[in-house]
């Protein structure tokens, strides 16, 4: 008899779980607009619009059409970062070609105070993760020490590939600065869709400036970080050269601009 009231109560249990995995369909889940790999041949113009965007989550980072300066998703803000480093929030109608977000909902904190650079920060958020076969959000407030961010010029068509653009590359420094870095960790398997390892973005904390990060020294700092188990993406409908022209294995163009290496080489 006790079995019985026991198995009814985990059925019961099992059964409310379900529903809310079902009900909460965008819990847990990375969403991305278009593929690296486009954005890295020149796909600088995208459908989706930042009204459209914001349904899929409240944090995140990317680019906008005609690959005008960079994008940070901050508590339910888009924010439009020109080649200047200046930040302001993106009207509902701005479109991007490559975009990625989730609703965050962090399960881990970490502190990161002796964060010295970038790869340092890779490795204190390594050795957290349970695994390096899934996604996670990734956010880090407070004091930065330094911080060396990119943005990127408006581009007209026909578009050059990434790499070239980022020849046009802005940098700006900061020095003791309160600010957020808003970030993700791909797997190695995201090669092609998205951008495996790290990829961070940064905005002051008044708002006002940032970019694509290309070295950090934290100071006092919390991080926040978030599994993703789910993966969620919108492709363009529109025909474009990447169908026909598929990027061979081994292209070290995405290492290069993600670290700003190839612009400055
Ligand atoms: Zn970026």
């Amino acid at each position: 008899m006790r079995c019985r009231i026991f198995l009814v109560l985990f059925l019961l249990f099992a059964t409310a779980l379900a529903g809310c995995t079902h009900t909460d369909r965008n819990a847990e889940t990375l969403f991305q607009t278009s593929t690296i790999e486009a954005l890295l041949k020149g796909e600088y113009e995208g459908e989706t619009s930042i009204g459209e965007l914001k349904r899929h989550g409240d944090f995140g980072l990317g680019a906008f059409n005609g690959l005008d300066g960079e994008m940070v998703v901050l508590d339910g803000v888009v924010f439009h970062i020109g080649v200047d480093g200046t930040a302001t929030p993106a009207p509902d109608d701005m479109k991007t070609p490559f975009a990625v977000v989730t609703f965050f909902t962090p399960d881990q904190t970490f502190h990161a105070a002796q964060a010295s650079n970038l790869d340092t920060l890779k490795e204190i958020l390594t050795a957290l993760m349970p695994s390096a076969n899934r996604f996670y959000a990734i956010r880090v407030d407070g004091r930065f020490t330094y911080l060396k961010t990119r943005s990127v010029p408006r581009q007209s068509p026909p578009y050059p590939p990434l790499a070239e653009t980022l020849r046009h590359q802005q940098v700006t420094e900061f020095h003791d600065t309160e600010g957020t870095l808003v970030g993700f960790y791909c797997p190695p398997f995201a090669e092609g869709f998205n951008v495996p390892g790290y990829h961070f973005h940064f905005i002051t904390g008044d708002r006002k400036r940032g970019g694509h990060v290309l070295e950090v020294v934290t100071g006092n700092v919390r991080g926040t970080l978030q599994e993703l188990y789910r993966f969620s993406m919108i492709l363009s409908r529109s025909g474009n050269r990447t169908d026909l022209d598929p990027m061979p294995n081994g292209d070290d163009s995405l290492k290069s601009v993600t670290t700003g290496n190839g612009a400055l080489r």
